[in-house]
């Protein structure tokens, strides 16, 4: 092992245009943000109801933080389990339609917790190809045999689990994909698991906020039960605007994975200030239907502006709108060309997507307004006709 070994292989990634570079916001998430001392209109946040930086929210934490202080202090299960915790898990478990709920500190460590408290060497789990990776992360520490199925494919998923004789089958699958922006066939990949008597654990990290008449994401689009979607996860980092994650379900899962989820047994509980801030954000999120209302509308506008344009984009109904570039330079280069026409949009590449598809990631925001996209527009032309995309 070697420092120079290190280097060449970062070099390497930097030739392929794969090198990853952070920047630094000096603004709160908002369609205005300031990087490196520059002004531009973002487009790639997850605030996609315009949470993150809500006034309500913010005092929510702050008269929280004067209640409890700032940090959980402990585990969950030694004294770090707070009155704050506890009262927005009683809320999401009411939210989703559930009889509980578990908050996780991240998505990562939900997903990495419940597959892992549910499936051992003796079981199956099958993923979608393109789900999140902590999710297939999660399948593969479990020891259970990982399978992956083609993309929202039920019967390439259907075959899989008719071949499997193990002990606990589990299907596992984004809501809504997150580097697409669709919508994950919930009513017949659980139909095909109600055959094969799998269960079904969904992550809609993408949806909660964003789908269904109250924000309930997929689960209540499609009108889920906890008897077709026994493992529901969100996370609060995206459309709720602040930090953390929970699994709802029922009674007998919630306490099982209390007893052996160990991202959950073996870390400090999240702040309970952001717990509270986050029961804010649920309440303005159920609420305020204009933020759909006006997200819907501001897709519509996009989509048909790049229809227009003569852009690629996916099949997506919900925020996450992609424009398809396909080799990483590209990509790459569109980004830094829309930088310069103060426009931030980051440019998705392998292995976050697969091979020969990296892609600008556009997201919209309730927090947008119709000129703002109307630039966006403009300048997406602008780039686009410059790198010879269209
Ligand atoms: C962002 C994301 C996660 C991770 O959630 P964090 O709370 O950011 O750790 C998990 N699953 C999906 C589908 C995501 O998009």
């Amino acid at each position: 092992m070697s420092f120079d070994e290190l280097s060449a292989e970062l070099n390497n990634r930097k030739q392929q245009f794969l090198y990853r570079q952070r920047r630094t916001l000096e603004t709160p998430q908002q369609p205005l943000v300031e990087v490196d001392g520059r002004e531009y209109l973002a487009f790639c946040s997850n605030d996609y109801l315009g949470l993150a930086n809500h006034p309500e929210v913010i005092s929510s934490f702050q008269n929280a933080a004067n209640i409890y202080g700032v940090g959980g202090g402990a585990s969950h299960l030694v004294n770090g389990h707070s009155k704050a915790h506890h009262d927005l898990e009683e809320a999401l478990a009411e939210f989703t339609g559930r009889p509980r709920a578990l908050l996780f500190s991240t998505g990562y460590m939900a997903n990495l917790g419940a597959v892992n408290a549910l499936l051992d060497k003796q079981d199956a789990v099958f993923e979608d190809r393109i789900n999140h990776a902590s999710l297939l992360d999660a399948g593969l520490l479990s020891g259970a045999r990982f399978q992956r199925y083609l993309h929202n494919d039920v019967e390439s998923l259907d075959k899989r689990l008719g071949k499997t004789e193990a002990r606990r089958k589990l299907v596992v699958t984004d809501g809504v994909f997150s580097m697409d922006g669709d919508l994950a066939d919930l009513p017949a990949i659980s139909s095909v698991c109600e055959k094969h008597r799998a269960w079904l654990m969904v992550d809609d990290a993408h949806g909660f906020g964003c789908l269904g008449k109250s924000g309930g994401g997929c689960a209540e689009l499609f009108d889920m039960s906890t008897d077709q979607l026994q493992v529901l996860v969100g996370t609060l980092g995206k459309g709720f605007g602040t930090a953390g994650a929970f699994v709802a379900g029922s009674e007998e899962l919630v306490e099982t994975l209390i007893q052996h989820a160990r991202t959950y047994i073996y870390t400090t509980s999240m702040p309970p200030a952001v717990a509270a801030a986050t029961l804010t954000s649920l309440k303005i999120l159920q609420t305020e239907n204009w933020r759909r209302e006006k997200l819907e509308t501001l897709i519509k506008q996009f989509r048909t502006g790049c229809e227009q344009i003569g852009l690629q984009l996916m099949d997506s109904p919900t925020p996450i709108q992609p424009i398809l570039i396909g080799e990483s330079d590209k990509a790459l280069d569109m980004s830094q060309g829309l930088e310069q026409e103060g426009i931030f949009i980051s440019a998705i590449r392998p292995p976050t997507v697969p091979q020969g598809s990296a892609r600008l990631r556009v997201t919209l925001s309730a927090a947008h307004d119709e000129e703002q996209v109307n630039t966006l527009l403009n300048k997406l032309e602008k780039v686009a006709r410059g790198s010879g995309i269209i």
